[in-house]
């Protein structure tokens, strides 16, 4: 069994920010996706930092978060099973209202860390929400990630901020000091969404400000880069040498899922559509005519095939330039 909890995920993070390299923490919504970054994971002998949105359990389970993600996790357990390397489970963007989504995560040992996000609050209120998940989190095997500061963009279908709000490294040592967290999301210059790597004013010195403030205070947790997708691989090295080790991306899985299907289904187009002049007899499946549909193109499990590759292979060239490759904890492979 290698899905794994909050004291090894410490252990991974740790590694890696000691070492100058990082995670990438892929966003999954369905399984194809989680199949993709799985068969990656393994190619490139890497520990597999996942997460799920409080929308995209909702998605899993039909409307209810809970019953979502109790099933993805599950799923990811039964998977992981078969594999070597370290998987984990990251709660993405949680809010103060989905305290019951948060409860059951702890309460059930759900997932390996949860990320509570009242970055939109006031500081004292961002504090104050924090705090309560930590606590409630004591005692559990769960790693809590906090932010400070504010993310430019769209984030999980709602947009999060109109306006980036970077994070002060003075108050990030009050806030970590306070809640104690046990990673810091912070705001640097990335976006959430769509973005283009060479619009993005990374702000690199502001991130080794902020680590080497915390590192002075005794305070030397990992730092996560949210809306990482738009980051061109040179930002990407740049952070890893300052404290970040988790950077997380899901619009660029999203449009490589996009891209997959849409060009399987037009390369597919003829045996799936009926040419010009044959009647669209979809009910009687086109007994009238002599032109049939071609099984073996329009079952799902053929474009599934298609997306999961694609997955993977975008995965794999993003856990290179993570620099996680060959760095399982938990594999016996030689690395
Ligand atoms: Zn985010």
């Amino acid at each position: 069994m290698s899905f794994l909890t909050g004291a090894e995920l410490d252990k991974v993070y740790g590694k890696a920010k000691g070492s100058g390299y990082g995670f990438i923490a892929s966003n999954v919504a369905e399984p194809n996706i989680l199949i993709g970054l799985m068969r990656a994971a393994e190619e490139k002998n890497s520990d597999l930092v996942l997460q799920i949105s409080n929308s995209a359990s909702k998605f899993a389970g039909n409307g209810d978060p809970i019953t979502g993600l109790r099933a993805i996790s599950q799923y990811i357990k039964e998977l992981a099973s078969n594999y070597e390397f370290g998987v984990f489970l990251n709660m993405d963007h949680l809010k103060e209202s989905n305290m019951e989504l948060i409860k059951a995560t702890v309460d059930e040992d759900l997932a390996s860390s949860i990320m509570i996000d009242a970055s939109k609050e006031s500081f004292e209120d961002n504090v104050r929400i924090t705090r309560k998940v930590v606590d409630y989190a004591k005692g559990s095997d769960l790693l809590i990630e906090g932010e400070l500061g504010k993310i430019k963009g769209v984030e999980d279908e709602e947009t999060a901020s109109a306006e980036a709000f970077y994070t002060d490294p003075d108050e990030a040592v009050e806030y970590v000091k306070k809640t104690g967290v046990d990673l810091l999301a912070v705001s640097v210059g990335t976006q959430h969404g769509v973005s283009k790597g060479r619009d993005i004013e990374l702000n690199v010195d502001l991130v080794e400000e902020i680590d080497s403030t915390l590192t002075q205070a005794g305070l030397e947790i990992p730092l996560v880069l949210h809306g990482s997708s738009g980051l061109v691989e040179e930002q990407l090295v740049q952070v890893l040498d300052y404290g970040v080790c988790k950077l997380n991306k899901d619009t660029r899985y999203q449009y490589e899922y996009a891209r997959a299907a849409l060009d399987y289904y037009l390369e597919h187009k003829d045996s799936i559509l009926p040419p010009e002049g044959v009647n669209d007899d979809r009910e009687g499946f086109f007994s009238d005519t002599d032109w049939s549909p071609n099984k073996s193109d329009f079952d799902p499990r053929a474009v599934s095939r298609v997306i999961r590759e694609a997955i993977k292979e975008t995965a794999g060239d993003l856990f290179e330039q993570a620099g996680s490759v060959g760095k399982s904890l938990y594999s016996s492979k030689v690395n």
